[in-house]
């Protein structure tokens, strides 16, 4: 991963969109290379991740891509012939994911912590960063991935309880900040009691907010929000959270 190899800056790093379901997705990334922001893509299983490798291909130095299998398909798809994908694929990623448990969807709690411990071993092996996704699994999601020498990871839109987060950052953990921390109470507070150099900003585009589908140009507003959230002002957040995705992503493979 050549990130410094860059000719412009990075001002911002949007470390959570899932890209390829972006509508006019390449003027956006445009703009985001004018204003000097660049993003991590996520896929969730092995169309999305073909897509985002291809991307990524396409916008080298712009587009880093992370593969992985969202636990909420795992009742839709084969987990074996998946995890081989990813294994095939692994070497050439900035990040393994996203990844997680979600107890929310119908596959039996068991069955997914069975396939997230081959994810977390597997990005272990390969010394990767994971990004994890976790509804109604907190918990579960932080004792695995301390249990299972998993050298970084990002706990993406973490909206568990807030007594986590001592947790997660002794873990190494970093979590990422978007524009939900203005609606959902829950993840704002997990978000204040976190250290700032554990944080990092993202979007999860196009997850809509305020009703209006998002791109990862809208990684400006988590960094707003954020500024007003810790009292500092936004160009000193924008360095911290950009340092610590180099932090994060660069010096790990
Ligand atoms: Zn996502």
């Amino acid at each position: 991963m050549q990130f410094l190899q860059r000719e412009k800056p990075v001002l911002l790093v949007d470390t959570h969109s899932h890209l390829y379901d972006i509508p006019d997705m390449e003027t956006v990334l445009a703009e985001a290379e004018r204003r000097g922001i660049i993003v991590l893509g996520v896929g969730e299983e092995k169309v999305s991740n073909q897509k985002i490798l291809e991307i990524s291909r396409k916008f080298p130095g712009l587009v880093y891509p992370a593969i992985g299998l969202h636990p909420f398909l795992l009742s839709k798809l084969e987990a074996e012939e998946e995890i081989a994908w990813l294994k095939e694929h692994i070497e050439s990623v900035a990040a393994l994911g996203e990844i997680g448990l979600d107890y929310k969807g119908e596959v039996e709690p068991e069955k997914q912590k069975e396939v997230f411990k081959r994810l977390l071993s597997l990005a272990g092996e390969y010394h990767k960063p994971v990004i994890i996704h976790s509804r109604r699994a907190a918990r579960d999601c932080v004792e695995l991935v301390k249990g299972m020498g998993v050298e970084k990871a990002v706990f993406h839109w973490f909206s568990g309880s807030p007594s986590l987060v001592g947790d997660i950052v002794s873990a190494g953990g970093y979590l990422s900040v978007n524009p939900a921390i203005g609606y959902s109470h829950g993840y704002k507070r997990v978000i204040e009691r976190a250290p700032l150099e554990r944080l990092i900003l993202e979007t999860d585009s196009p997850v809509p907010y305020k009703g209006k589908p998002t791109t990862p140009l809208e990684v400006m507003l988590s960094l707003q929000m954020l500024s007003e959230l810790k009292g500092i002002p936004e160009e000193d957040i924008a360095c911290i959270t950009t340092e610590n995705f180099f932090s994060l992503f660069a010096q790990v493979s």
